[in-house]
């Protein structure tokens, strides 16, 4: 038993998002890439992610909150930032003063962005106006569009304000939906352009529209899962038909095996009983570190070159699986998921096992499994 390997933690296959990225940028050229690294680089380190993607040739990186955004100039990152999702009371002052652009939602966001950057400076701070074309989420509602890219132009000639994008954010729910969104968006383009803003960037695609629908490249995209190496799509695209490798390894080892006789029942509830003598082994993972507990009596792993089942509920820290007669010993590697190319489940099967999507599954793994770049 290696001391060096502990028994949970997620291999970050930083090269694989900087390749990723190059795929993907190679894909929409010559649209412009935004690696999205929001919610901890989707699970996989967000100061690692955006460097790897920066590496990669993304050329802009996005965040939801505006926190999000200050930790990586923290960290020294100096790209073009965008952090687009804010808390109605939410301050605008790290905007200003660390140059990050902000999405923004409402007229009311955008008189505080002016206000900050006329109190904080240096400049103006950049933004990118969010029209809703079809979301019914954020963005700004097409009723008020007209009135907030008057407001915007208002703001930019007195110097708080340069609105360098304009965006939005698809649907995915049908090629319909997504030839009505865009059709808004150009609309709202042409009336931000008329009322004399004159925006860099237009953008509102995420990975599926990126990939997918070529008309809605523009000038930039903004990839999410895909740059980790996982499909946007939820209908059975694997990565490696998307040219892409899954970046994260969710890998444990074997803490205790015990041998049950048949009848036995195992973990809560006893929802597993044994068929027969079997072993089980203990893997030291459970929900508080993102093992879905649907996956319970579901769900596989790989153990010793083979995909074996869960067997019983996933508890808060741990799980268990059958080996049935297989030889099994405490510190023998056990593969949550991973890159199904090396035979392991990918996040994808454990996402449809579990009723959810791979996005899910990566963004959670909690915060007592450490990250270690490989
Ligand atoms: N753009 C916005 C506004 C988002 O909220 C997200 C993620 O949810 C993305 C882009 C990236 O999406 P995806 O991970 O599907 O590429």
């Amino acid at each position: 038993m290696s001391p060096a390997r502990p028994f949970r933690e997620a291999l970050i296959d930083l090269d694989a998002i900087e390749a990723n990225v190059r795929h993907l940028g190679e894909l929409v050229a010559p649209a412009e890439t935004m690696a999205v690294v929001k919610a901890n680089g989707y699970g996989h380190g967000a100061v690692d992610a955006a460097r790897a993607a920066l590496a990669g040739g993304a050329a802009r990186l996005g965040v939801a909150d505006l926190a999000e955004a200050v930790a990586l100039r923290e960290a020294g990152i100096d790209a073009p930032v965008l952090a687009w999702l804010h808390d109605p009371d939410a301050d605008f002052g790290p905007a200003a003063r660390l140059g990050i652009e902000l999405g923004i939602s409402s007229a009311a966001q955008l008189e505080r962005a002016a206000e900050a950057a006329l109190a904080e400076g240096p400049g103006p701070i950049g933004v990118h106006l969010k029209i809703d074309t079809g979301l019914s989420r954020n963005g700004i509602a097409a009723g008020d569009w007209a009135d907030a890219v008057a407001l915007a132009a208002r703001l930019e000639r007195a110097g708080g304000i340069r609105v360098t994008g304009i965006f939005s954010h698809l649907a995915n729910a049908s090629p319909e939906t997504d030839a009505a969104q865009l059709a808004a968006f150009d609309r709202a383009v042409d009336e931000a352009r008329a009322a004399g803003l004159a925006p860099e960037v237009r953008h509102i695609a995420a990975s599926a529209g990126a990939i997918g629908t070529p008309a809605a490249r523009y000038e930039l995209v903004r990839f999410g899962i895909s740059i980790y190496g996982l499909p946007p799509f939820g209908d059975g695209t694997t990565s490696a038909e998307l040219g892409l490798v899954p970046a994260m390894t969710l890998r444990g080892r074997v803490a205790a095996v015990r041998r049950v006789a048949a009848g036995a029942g195992a973990s809560y509830d006893h929802t597993w009983h044994a068929e027969r003598d079997t072993t089980l082994a203990l893997v030291p993972l459970g929900y508080a570190d993102g093992i879905p507990r649907h996956l319970s009596n579901r769900g596989e792993v790989l153990i010793g070159g083979r995909r074996r089942r869960i067997a019983g509920r996933v508890a808060m820290d741990q799980f268990l699986v059958d080996m049935g007669d297989d030889e099994v010993a405490v510190g023998d590697e056990v593969v949550l998921f991973g890159d199904p190319a090396t035979g392991a489940p990918s996040a994808e099967d454990w996402a449809e096992a579990a009723g959810t999507i791979g996005y899910e599954i990566v963004t959670r793994i909690g915060s007592r499994v450490p990250r270690t770049a490989v």
